[in-house]
């Protein structure tokens, strides 16, 4: 069997191995609260916003901001009042991200919605055929919500870069691990995966690369850079590209939960590593 070969049979059976059981260990559990495809999308978007830092403080976080809006995200956007919000919201806060942060991005959300009905239906009426990655299609989406920002919300805007960092745009040079996140939530359909933005295709996703992406994807040979950037996230999707080119990202999930769930150690670890699944195309 040939290297390419062996890496897929592997990765392969990771991806099989690492399904819906282990979605208790992702934030994407709070967007697979609700039943409604509405609600999923704003849950999406709201929760992949706040993905960063460890996984424990992301759910705090995403659970109050869902508690906020009463476990009814489509209804509180719909119904939203910033005056009434800002009070209700006031003791909210996730690193630099402030209440009002959060309360413009469902502003501009609500706005997308009168106009377009969905989300995912603004999001597909901003693909285009010529679009090489879905990067492209988002980074045009995130110019359109900054610009509503700046044009719709006339109430006071908190000092700092918490709004804009709700916000990764593709268009810049970082991995933008958030909004590939997003994407691939919304865009792929599996046991995992929602798949509920229907029309954008699945060989354009780019991986959300964050430490253990970059870490794992390193270790197999996916990539021999060492930096979260754009240029990392397209070459491992490239690689993965060989084994899966309609789907490439679909590896995403189980290659994270090494990292995730550390049973992948920072060095290589022989009493760790010899019940590793992918240790055979390990290269450390
Ligand atoms: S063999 Fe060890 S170092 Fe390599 S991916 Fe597996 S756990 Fe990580």
């Amino acid at each position: 069997m040939n290297e390419s070969a062996d890496k897929k049979k592997y990765l392969d059976s990771l991806f099989h191995s690492f399904g819906q059981q282990y979605i208790s260990s992702d934030p994407i559990q709070l967007v697979k609260r609700f039943d409604n495809p509405e609600d999923q999308e704003i849950a999406a978007i709201l929760i992949s916003a706040l993905a960063f830092g460890q996984v424990s403080q992301i759910l705090k976080a995403g659970n109050m901001v869902l508690s906020l809006m009463e476990n009814r995200p489509t209804e509180y956007v719909m119904n939203l009042d910033p005056s009434a919000a800002l009070r209700h919201w006031k003791k909210f806060y996730y690193r630099m991200v402030k209440h009002s942060d959060m309360l413009r991005l469902l502003w501009v959300l609500k706005s997308i919605k009168y106009e377009c009905g969905s989300i995912g239906r603004w999001v597909l009426g901003n693909y285009r055929k010529t679009d090489i990655h879905l990067g492209i299609t988002w980074a045009r989406c995130v110019e359109q919500m900054k610009i509503s920002d700046r044009k719709l919300w006339k109430w006071p805007r908190s000092r700092g870069i918490g709004f804009n960092h709700l916000l990764p745009d593709p268009s810049k040079n970082s991995a933008c691990k958030r909004a590939f996140l997003l994407l691939r939530w919304m865009v792929r359909k599996d046991e995992v995966d929602l798949g509920i933005w229907e029309g954008l295709p699945t060989a354009k996703l780019l991986i959300p690369v964050d430490t253990h992406i970059q870490r794992l994807a390193f270790n197999i040979g996916l990539t021999n850079r060492r930096d979260l950037s754009a240029k990392t996230a397209m070459e491992i999707t490239t690689e993965l590209k060989k084994f899966d080119s309609n789907d490439p990202v679909k590896y995403d999930f189980a290659l994270c939960r090494l990292g995730i769930l550390k049973m992948c150690p920072k060095k290589r670890n022989l009493f760790k590593c010899k019940t590793c699944p992918i240790f055979e195309i390990c290269r450390l």
